[in-house]
């Protein structure tokens, strides 16, 4: 097979544009086009009941929703978190003036290693900022047994885990607050969006008020707040996106099943196993490169360029390596050696619902050394 059309890490979903006009002629109709509008309205209830939880408040993105966390929970001082995640886990932090204290990763969940978090909580340490990395489990519950012992906050970056379940429901349940994110690149779009879940309503009541400058109401501001509100354009676009959720997830599952057959016998390739979630969400396809594969990491990732397949090294360069993080002593690759290790071989390889067999296919083939 020749392969002309650039396959790249992950493609949105989009319905189809003409299941879309009806809900644009909605907000044409009522010109009402932001502030808790009914498509905002509608999305937040209808998310609650997909996802399996009660409180939940819509976000313009993920980044602004963890921002505006930090804020609500009134977390101050040194927060503990991972160097293995997007960007935009600890920037949320410096936003909030909040030193990251960085902590190494699981080898097998690529998740905060609770056994290493007690080593780093000082006097100042007041949360922990801990991700479902590809959507995988973190280890909730030694997590917040830390947290209890030493009255931390639990947030979690859940920008990945939209879907995801653990054998007591919603994975989203867990700490104080989760946050998703709905970017273009996610599992579930709304162009740009987020959400935080929150544990009741007086909390998700706070948040709304944060997300809207502080307003109660016409001349009530309790809050320096922001403005983080999803416009009725996006929530209307993940009305329609929930439509189409489970084909979606379902077309992720089998290009997941895919790639572990075709790849099982790739000598220095393993693909990353799942947590042990009782309903995954196949968001990513980490596959590790060992020493015993013919070619380095590096040089895979552009063979496969040149053969026009765009994968993407997540989580590469740690967060730590980063100018804004370097300096801290928590940075330090020795403090960091399984997640220096992992990102140094880690490759997530294309998976959307769109892919199809025949791409997967050729993934595989040029992995498998078949394709120049
Ligand atoms: C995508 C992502 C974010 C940021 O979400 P946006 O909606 O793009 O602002 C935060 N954390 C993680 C782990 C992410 O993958």
């Amino acid at each position: 097979m020749n392969n002309n059309k650039p396959i790249y890490v992950t493609q949105p979903h989009l319905p189809s544009l003409e299941e879309y006009i009806p809900y644009l002629e909605k907000i044409w109709e009522n010109k009402i086009l932001t502030n808790n509008g009914p498509f905002h309205q509608e999305l937040e209830k209808r998310l609650s009941d997909y996802l399996g939880v009660e409180h939940i408040a819509l976000f313009t993105n993920g980044t602004i929703a963890l921002i505006t966390a930090l804020q609500a929970l009134r977390i101050t001082g040194e927060v503990i978190t991972t160097p293995y995640s997007f960007v935009a886990t600890t920037h949320s932090l410096l936003w909030n003036a909040i030193k990251p204290v960085f902590v190494d990763i699981d080898p097998n969940s690529f998740n905060l290693e609770p056994n290493k978090i007690e080593a780093a909580i000082t006097p100042q340490t007041t949360a922990i900022m801990s991700v479902h990395c590809y959507g995988h489990p973190c280890d909730v519950e030694a997590i917040q047994k830390i947290a209890d012992i030493y009255n931390l906050r639990v947030i979690y970056d859940a920008a990945h885990a939209f879907g995801v379940e653990d054998q007591g429901g919603s994975l989203l349940r867990h700490g104080d607050l989760s946050i998703l994110s709905f970017h273009a690149t996610k599992v579930f779009n709304t162009f740009e969006g987020g959400a935080i879940i929150c544990p009741d309503a007086k909390t998700k009541q706070r948040i709304d008020h944060l997300k809207n400058f502080g307003f109660v109401d016409e001349v009530t501001v309790v809050a320096p707040g922001i403005n983080g509100k999803m416009s009725e354009i996006n929530a209307a676009f993940g009305l329609l996106q929930l439509e189409h959720i489970d084909q979606a997830l379902a077309r992720r599952k089998e290009i997941d099943a895919m790639y572990r057959q075709l790849l099982k016998e790739v000598k220095g390739i393993s693909c990353v196993q799942d947590a042990g979630e009782q309903i995954a969400n196949y968001a990513y396809f980490p596959i590790l490169v060992e020493e015993d594969y013919p070619i380095s990491r590096d040089e895979l990732y552009h063979k496969l360029r040149d053969n026009n397949i765009y994968t993407r090294r997540y989580f590469y360069p740690l967060i730590s390596t980063f100018p804004m993080y370097r300096g801290l002593a928590s940075a330090s690759p020795t403090n960091l050696p399984v997640a220096s290790n992992l990102s140094s071989k880690v490759l997530c390889l294309p998976i959307y619902p769109d892919l199809t067999d025949i791409q997967v296919d050729f993934i595989a083939q040029v992995i498998l050394g078949e394709k120049k």
